[in-house]
């Protein structure tokens, strides 16, 4: 997509903007498409990226790219073999592994180039060890935020932390009220905060880390656009000291396809063209996700029983303990004949693009809920871990967009949740609802519009810095 803004900066005068994104799919592609972004705006880009899950160089000639050592081999061991999600212990790991090589490659970076030629280092927020180094070499850290605004506000009361004795994490299972609203932040229930994760000290940890580094930063990038969170981006302006620029969906500008870690099966857009408009249902979710064998039976029978079209990605090893299919149940193939389509990884903006697509069945990852508004399709959400509870809960209950499978993976409840969104008047409303917020999302991206001008000041911040 044009921006529509005209770079200011001559071959001779472009400056260059370090970017280090967090290793994981999620966080890669908005960093690049960010950095593209940049690109067009006159910037040389260098981007600094661990050596687990390297993007392909390739793919982005007009970029420099710098390697760090990750550690990350120490541990990746423990990743499929985790009863459930820590996400806290990967992350902290991170962010202490990188510290050195790091802050080498930087050194070295300042050494090589001239007095100011470098405008600034943009970070993932997840990377808050990264604050202390830049302001040792006294550059000027400015950070991309790649989850929602609302989930950061969240993040920011929720009892994650709280060694009192009336946390929900420090509750017996016996005293748990699972349907109970959170006091700290009403529009979730404490099995909503529950599923977040199982380690409550080390993604506390790593929360109070990364909002505390937010702040000391020289700016905040979100990807999200003002008239979707605009009560969030007032919290946030009154809590955070440091500018804050709403200047996405990010997706808009640039696609996911080039930062895919995985080969996108892009034959399924054939299949798609010979479907019915609206008829299709699409599942994935996303790339880090684990489901159980019953959970992934649970889905096959929901998918053979709903009695409509789908594409379903089923990641290599996204059912822990088996490497792909081995568990679908034995009748499945035969019963769902050519009505369904299963993939190891598909080009998920195409799908949602495609004309044949009628509902998103998501684990509501913020890169895949933020694809869906823009085009307009209603959801049914599965969420598993991190802020994927809380984005679903927006989705839901805030803009209605979308059903919640409040019981998890179970196929009656998902039966009727894919009836209430592709049958009933209900689905109707939400699917009006999102095409409303799909034509927001277009009028912020135009001339005036607020991502577009919000783009603008961001530009221009960084020019100055
Ligand atoms: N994605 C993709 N192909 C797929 C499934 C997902 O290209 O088959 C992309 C998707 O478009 C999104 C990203 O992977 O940009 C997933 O990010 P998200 O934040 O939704 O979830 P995560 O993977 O971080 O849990």
């Amino acid at each position: 997509m044009e921006t529509g803004l005209r770079s200011t900066q001559t071959r001779e005068t472009r400056r260059r903007i370090i970017l280090f994104p967090l290793p994981f799919q999620g966080h890669i592609n908005p960093m690049l498409q960010l950095a593209n972004i940049l690109h067009t705006q006159g910037f040389k880009i260098t981007i600094i990226h661990t050596e687990y899950n390297a993007p392909t160089h390739s793919n982005y000639p007009h970029f420099t790219f710098n390697s760090i050592s990750d550690r990350f081999h120490e541990i990746e061991h423990q990743l499929p073999t985790i009863p459930a999600p820590d996400p806290g212990h990967f992350l902290n790991y991170l962010n202490r592994s990188c510290v050195d090589p790091f802050r080498d490659c930087l050194t070295g970076l300042l050494a090589e180039s001239n007095k100011g030629s470098i405008a600034c280092l943009i970070t993932d927020a997840g990377f808050y060890f990264t604050q202390a180094v830049a302001d040792t070499l006294k550059l000027p850290r400015m950070v991309l935020r790649t989850g929602s605004l609302s989930c950061t506000t969240a993040y920011g009361v929720l009892p994650i932390f709280s060694k009192s004795k009336n946390s929900c994490f420090n509750l017996t299972t016996e005293d748990l009220d699972y349907e109970a609203t959170v006091p700290e932040y009403p529009l979730l229930k404490v099995k909503d905060v529950m599923k977040m994760t199982i380690n409550p000290k080390s993604y506390g940890d790593f929360l109070t880390n990364m909002l505390k580094q937010m702040k000391s930063s020289s700016g905040i990038i979100w990807n999200t656009f003002k008239e979707l969170e605009q009560p969030a981006l007032k919290t946030i302006c009154r809590d955070f000291p440091c500018p804050s620029f709403t200047i996405g969906p990010l997706n808009k500008y640039f696609s996911s396809s080039s930062s895919s870690l995985i080969e996108q099966d892009k034959t399924i857009l054939t299949w798609l063209d010979t479907q019915a408009p609206k008829s299709v249902i699409y599942v994935s979710f996303g790339s880090a996700a684990q489901i159980t064998k019953s959970e992934f039976q649970e889905v096959a029978h929901g998918l053979v029983n709903i009695g409509l079209p789908f594409l379903w990605v089923v990641r290599p090893r996204v059912v822990r303990g088996s490497e792909w299919l081995e568990s679908l149940p034995e009748r499945f193939q035969k019963e769902v004949g050519d009505r369904g389509h299963i993939v190891k990884w598909c080009p998920q903006q195409d799908v949602l693009a495609h004309p044949a697509t009628g509902c998103f069945w998501t684990h509501n990852g913020w890169n895949s809920t933020l694809e869906s508004i823009c085009e307009g399709v209603p959801m049914v959400c599965s969420p598993s871990f991190t802020d994927q509870p809380i984005n679903a809960r927006y989705v839901s209950d805030v803009w209605k967009i979308g059903v919640l499978l409040e019981d998890g993976f179970e196929r009656k409840g998902i039966q009727m949740a894919f009836r209430r969104v592709m049958m009933d008047k209900e689905g109707e409303e939400m699917r009006e609802r999102i095409s409303c917020l799909k034509k927001k999302v277009n009028l912020s991206l135009k001339k005036g519009g607020s991502s577009h001008q919000s783009l603008k000041s961001l530009i221009d911040y960084i020019s100055l810095l």
